[in-house]
């Protein structure tokens, strides 16, 4: 099962995927977790991510279709994975379509985790990691809005988009998650 799943950030996307790959048994490729890996690595990718990171806006999509070409390849991936937090950008998006073609493989479902705006900045100030200060929360919204958002017309025209309401016990989401997976999965 190949999954790309969009949310914006505060979503409870991470929470989710944790269970996605565990009932699945999937590769988790989480770009954020890749970044994060690399600054606190301090390999020269993740000395260059970390001042987007930290500015809240994305990282140059060269570098980050790099990551995501690189770690296709790994064995375990040929049993399936979900994507979180790739692609962001519709240049993102083109480059994977164009990496899945050349391997003979495609995307199964395009899962969206929707929460409204609003309930998302509440969240996010709530949880205390490095890029959630105030003023870098908001511009991660503002980049999720005009980048990422785009892709969902994108995925739809292709028809892969499901969408699952973001609102509700993490035990009430993973039910509508499931309700949208279980079909692909063998
Ligand atoms: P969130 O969804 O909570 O914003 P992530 O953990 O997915 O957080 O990503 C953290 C940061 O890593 C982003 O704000 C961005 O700077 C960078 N990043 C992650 N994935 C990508 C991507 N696909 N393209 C560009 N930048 C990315």
């Amino acid at each position: 099962m190949r999954i790309v799943f969009i949310g914006p950030p505060g979503a409870g996307k991470g929470t989710q995927a944790e269970r996605i790959i565990e009932k699945y048994r999937i590769a988790h490729l989480s770009t954020g977790d890749m970044l994060r890996a690399a600054r606190d690595a301090k390999t020269p990718v993740g000395v260059e991510a970390e001042t987007y990171m930290a500015a809240g806006e994305l990282v140059p999509d060269a570098i980050i279709i790099a990551i995501i070409a690189e770690r296709l390849e790994q064995p375990d991936c040929q049993y399936g994975y979900l994507l979180d937090g790739f692609p962001r950008t519709l240049p993102q998006a083109e480059a994977l379509d164009a990496m899945l073609a050349a391997k003979g493989t495609a995307l199964d479902v395009v899962l969206e985790l929707n929460v409204p705006e609003e309930e998302l900045f509440q969240r996010l100030a709530g949880r205390g990691r490095a890029d959630d200060q105030p003023d870098v929360i908001r511009q991660r919204l503002v980049a999720y809005r005009e980048q990422t958002e785009p892709l969902l017309q994108y995925y739809r025209q292709q028809g892969l988009l499901k969408s699952v309401d973001g609102i509700g016990t993490v035990e009430e989401i993973f039910h509508r998650v499931e309700a949208v997976l279980d079909p692909y999965a063998c």
